[in-house]
């Protein structure tokens, strides 16, 4: 969608600090980091939120959380503990329409809600 955000940073158009990607998704870090640690991992297709996976996606969501595990690996939060978080729609947050899980830690985190 060319007027999305996300599929920019996809296609290469924006630029971002990419820290890993593949066939398939693609993760950077948030513009404006709540946590010492925060990356938002993406996938390639566009789908608005979690409301768009449809069967046919079962194994893009599988392989998101795997390479959101991986990265906390990666960024050492593996013995400390970290969240994740997709918010979806305006009570829950979402502010670009293109599914992304965040990857936030780093620092004890605060209460959800
Ligand atoms: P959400 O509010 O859950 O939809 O998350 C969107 C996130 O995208 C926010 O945390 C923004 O800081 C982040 N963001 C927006 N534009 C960019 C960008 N160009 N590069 C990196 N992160 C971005
Ligand atoms: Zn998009």
């Amino acid at each position: 969608m060319s007027g999305c955000i996300f599929c920019r940073i996809v296609s290469g158009e924006i630029p971002s600090q990419k820290i890993y990607e593949d066939d398939r998704v693609i993760a950077f870090k948030d513009i404006n980091p709540r946590a010492p640690v925060h990356l938002l991992v993406v996938p390639r297709k566009h789908l608005a939120s979690v409301l768009e996976l449809g069967p046919e996606d079962s194994d893009l969501g599988g392989h998101v959380l795997h390479v959101l595990g991986q990265l906390a690996r990666q960024e050492d939060l593996a013995g400390r503990g970290f969240r994740i978080v997709s918010n979806c729609g305006q009570e829950g947050g979402q502010t670009v329409d293109h599914l992304h899980f965040h990857l936030l830690g780093g620092r004890r985190l605060g209460a959800m809600g």
